[in-house]
């Protein structure tokens, strides 16, 4: 689309350029409409490939898009999102994702908005925006408990010996963090030079940053919140949850991030209230075969309901003789993209089994949704710690065995646990289920007050808005 270089007026003009990934590019969409709904003069524009843009365009409202071409012709146009195509496809588009830069300094140079907001996985933006003396937010798609324990991680990093195998994060406002060095994110155990620059940036000194914008909300990690202003000492806004901000466009909703299947929200209607486990692993789930089979056996033996969403491989593969005749009726399979936070919403979702990636968690919680958790990747296992042992409203699908954030590493999850763990989470009478009903139920309730007039989150939004004012004005 065309937009006007020459920025005459007295507006505000943001380019938000998300990471291409739907984890990332999804809450980004989000708080781009926040943006807009915040002020009549606060103009956001999403900069996405024509690939990613086709994955948000449903749900855009009053912000703008701005393309720019894939940086490789390998990849084909509808598989320019992690999580789309292929595993492979997948790690060769987060490899390609680093070669955007001459885009978007070819894109700041001519359009010169005047804000800069980027993913805090391009750790070279920063000294892009300074380059054409742009003010520059990162945004941060995950909460402050897992930056605060990464943080401490990150400095812990140095004196620890390259055969530990355990570790003990302290110094944290909560409880104490122990876990496996095999379930820290790969760039702890990897080495990864990619992952360590932008873990450099992120607890850098940040001179060229003027703040950074996190999906989470202060009542949900207040003390968190505050160790990272401690820490760091730079502006921080908790605007989440970013999600509630679809709440009065059902279309948007269910089209949000992808083509929703409209089916399952059908099916669901049929179903008594609480009764349904909704099982999703997030946007990038490349489960083996073996272990969906696994997964498949535990769900029809587990007796309750359930809605699964299946991507990626071939049914055929992993379905056992005569599933879906056993579990017909009961049993509903999604095998594309689920409108997820219109399913947590639906009366009849009675519990979410997750990999806890942090939009999975917020929206759970948003939707007082107790959980399972299944983490597998990146800082999952971090956001597992705050659901099962700081708020106290989840369960571990599997504690037994070696679970780990390396591929090559997890060992596969029999069916027969998975069947006990899903029936005994469900247990209506008394168990434990009830307790961590009424915890996320309690967290849904302030997740609501936070974005509403009055609320700390709104409240933040507001600031940020008067803040780029300020900061226009002042140029
Ligand atoms: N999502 C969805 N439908 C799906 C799968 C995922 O709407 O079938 C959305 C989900 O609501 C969330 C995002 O995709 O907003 C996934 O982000 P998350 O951080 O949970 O996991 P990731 O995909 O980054 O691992």
């Amino acid at each position: 689309m065309a937009l006007n270089p020459n920025n005459s007026n007295k507006k505000c003009r943001v380019f938000l350029i998300p990471q291409m990934s739907r984890g990332h590019l999804i809450p980004m969409t989000d708080f781009a409409k926040l943006l807009a709904a915040a002020h009549p003069d606060v103009e956001p524009t999403m900069v996405v490939t024509p690939g990613n843009a086709a994955l948000i365009n449903a749900s855009l409202g009053q912000v703008q898009i701005l393309t720019y071409p894939f940086p490789s012709e390998s990849i084909k146009s509808t598989a320019e999102t992690m999580g789309v195509g292929s595993k492979e496809e997948t790690m060769l588009i987060n490899k390609l994702s680093l070669l955007i830069r001459p885009a978007q300094e070819e894109l700041l140079s001519k359009y010169k908005p005047d804000v800069v907001v980027s993913d805090a996985l391009f750790y070279w933006a920063p000294s892009v925006a300074a380059q054409f003396g742009i003010p520059y937010i990162v945004f941060f798609p995950c909460g402050a408990f897992p930056l605060v324990v990464f943080k401490r991680i990150y400095d812990m990093q140095q004196s620890m010996s390259i055969d530990t195998d355990h570790i003990t994060v302290s110094d944290l406002p909560g409880p104490k963090i122990e876990m496996p060095v095999r379930e820290l994110p790969n760039y702890r155990i990897g080495h990864d030079e990619e992952i360590n620059k932008i873990f450099d940036s992120l607890f850098g000194s940040w001179p060229d940053v003027f703040g950074i914008v996190f999906n989470t909300f202060r009542a949900l990690e207040s003390e968190y919140c505050k160790e990272y202003e401690r820490v760091q000492m730079k502006r921080a806004y908790f605007i989440g949850p970013v999600s509630f901000c679809n709440t009065s466009n059902v279309d948007g909703l269910i089209h949000r991030g992808g083509e929703g299947d409209v089916g399952c929200l059908r099916w669901l209607d049929g179903k008594e209230d609480g009764s349904v486990v909704f099982v999703s692993f997030g946007s990038q789930c490349y489960f083996k075969s073996e272990q969906l089979h696994e997964l498949a056996i535990g769900l029809e033996h587990s007796r309750r309901n359930f809605l699964w969403v299946v991507r990626g491989n071939n049914m055929e593969e992993w379905m056992p003789d005569g599933w879906e005749d056993r579990i017909a009726g009961r049993g509903f399979v999604v095998k594309g993209w689920a409108p997820q936070v219109a399913i947590l919403a639906h009366p009849a979702t009675g519990a979410f089994m997750t990999h806890c990636g942090w939009n999975s968690v917020l929206e759970g919680l948003s939707a007082g949704i107790p959980m399972l958790t299944w983490p597998f990747a990146a800082e999952e296992f971090i956001n597992e710690k705050l659901l099962v042992e700081v708020i106290g409203c989840a369960a571990k699908v599997w504690d037994g065995g070696k679970r780990s954030t390396r591929e090559e590493e997890h060992e596969l999850v029999p069916g027969s646990v998975i069947a006990h763990a899903v029936f005994k989470f469900m247990e209506p009478a008394g168990g434990e289920y009830v307790a961590m009903r009424s915890k996320a139920q309690n967290v849904a309730v302030s997740a609501l007050a936070a974005v509403q007039e009055g609320g700390s989150s709104h409240g933040d939004i507001r600031d940020l808005v008067n803040n780029l004012f300020g900061l226009i004005g002042s140029k």
